[in-house]
């Protein structure tokens, strides 16, 4: 997950918005978001700030970068936040369509604020769902290098520490939940509503980040500066919002990789 926070305050948004604005009149801005998203992608290294893919601005693919409306725009959600650019957040068009869709659990329905007109008006909701441009990932999340029956993956966990029954537990598992990105050993789950997990995905991350979370593990100083020699493949991985989390050692393994 991407810390997208930096967003708001980038150089190019308020002329985004400028731009934006300018060009439709009414609820009608279907068609003039892609400001929005290339900025965006900017920000992100053009990676999902949820699942970390790699996007393509192809359109109808798996990993297409598209907006979503974190407040859904539908009649019966938020249908006056549908051209607030505050609400938009990208996405590949799996986590957005597949995954996402129009959910947008709140910790108590009774906040629900349908009639809002800016999303300011929302400030009062408690989201179930993590907004990466409004927090830090590295505030409830970990990472989990796991061995399955699929092989190597890696996992999102909620970040030790959390209190159980806290907003901020409850947030971490419906994201891992709603996005598929955790808690592989429990699906199927039959009592709840734990998502297929993205074992391709999962498997990839693995794949990028094992050798690098081994020698921060190591603690071999020697060793390490060797790794970070390579300066092509550590500017790679330093796209990833996982770069952050495998720095700061907020991981955990099983004994059988390390
Ligand atoms: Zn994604």
């Amino acid at each position: 997950m991407i810390d997208m926070r930096c967003y708001f305050t980038h150089p190019e948004y308020q002329n985004c918005v400028n731009i934006f604005k300018a060009k439709f009149t009414e609820n009608k801005c279907d068609d003039y978001w892609s400001g929005f998203t290339a900025l965006q992608q900017n920000v992100s290294n053009n990676k999902c700030p949820i699942c970390e893919v790699e996007l393509t601005n192809t359109p109808n693919k798996t990993h297409t970068a598209t907006l979503d409306h974190f407040r859904p725009k539908d009649q019966d959600m938020y249908p006056n936040l549908k051209c607030k650019p505050e609400n938009y957040i990208l996405m590949c068009s799996l986590c957005n369509i597949t995954y996402k869709k129009n959910d947008f659990p709140l910790l108590d329905i009774l906040q629900k604020a349908t009639n809002a007109k800016e999303v300011a008006e929302t400030n009062n909701e408690q989201p179930l769902l993590f907004n990466p441009t409004e927090k830090n990932p590295l505030d409830f999340f970990e990472l989990a290098f796991r061995q399955t029956a699929q092989g190597g993956i890696l996992e999102l966990k909620r970040k030790q520490g959390i209190p159980k029954d806290s907003y901020e537990y409850k947030i971490c598992e419906t994201m891992i939940k709603t996005f598929g990105l955790g808690y592989c050993e429990s699906y199927p789950h039959p009592n709840d509503n734990a998502k297929v997990c993205r074992i391709e995905i999962l498997t990839k991350h693995y794949n990028t980040f094992v050798e690098f979370a081994k020698e921060i593990k190591k603690q071999d100083q020697k060793s390490l500066a060797l790794f970070l020699k390579d300066k092509n493949r550590i500017e790679e991985l330093k796209k990833y919002g996982f770069f952050q989390f495998i720095v700061k050692k907020q991981f955990n393994y099983d004994s059988s990789i390390f």
